[in-house]
């Protein structure tokens, strides 16, 4: 199967991705997607989520149906990758370029290494301001 990338027609001319602070911002990308691009991503999303949660949790006794979650998180998880690559239309061997910007979500993020509360950096490190961690001044 081709690459996603490879699917569109060369000759048509995208708009530069939005960006923010380095970082791809998301949430301006969503206003670009068609109701139809959307309508797939956000029900691929949930069924992933909805997938993996009844994969994991719940009482022992249901475990024998738990492969019906983790089939319905697989598959929400193949069809969202496809959607959200396609929508984007970047390049996969290039894909440390268009990191995400997590603090679009209400995550505070270092805006140079993307470092987090939760995920900091492997040395350890702490914020010298808003969106800068001590690891990079
Ligand atoms: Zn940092
Ligand atoms: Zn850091």
């Amino acid at each position: 199967m081709p690459r996603a990338s490879a699917r569109r027609a060369p000759d048509v001319a995208q708009p530069p991705l939005p960006m923010r602070d380095n970082m791809l911002d998301l949430g301006a990308f969503w206003t670009r997607l068609l109701p139809e691009q959307r309508k797939t991503i956000g029900v691929a999303a949930m069924t992933m989520v909805v997938g993996w949660l009844g994969a994991t949790r719940g009482p022992m006794s249901r475990r024998d149906k738990r492969w019906n979650f983790a089939a319905a998180e697989i598959a929400g998880r193949e069809i969202l990758a496809g959607a959200v690559i396609e929508a984007l239309g970047i390049d996969l061997d290039n894909f440390e370029a268009h990191r995400p910007h997590i603090g679009l979500l209400g995550i505070r993020v270092c805006h140079l290494c993307g470092c987090t509360d939760r995920v900091a950096c492997p040395e350890g490190c702490s914020w010298v301001d808003d969106k800068t961690c001590s690891r990079c001044v």
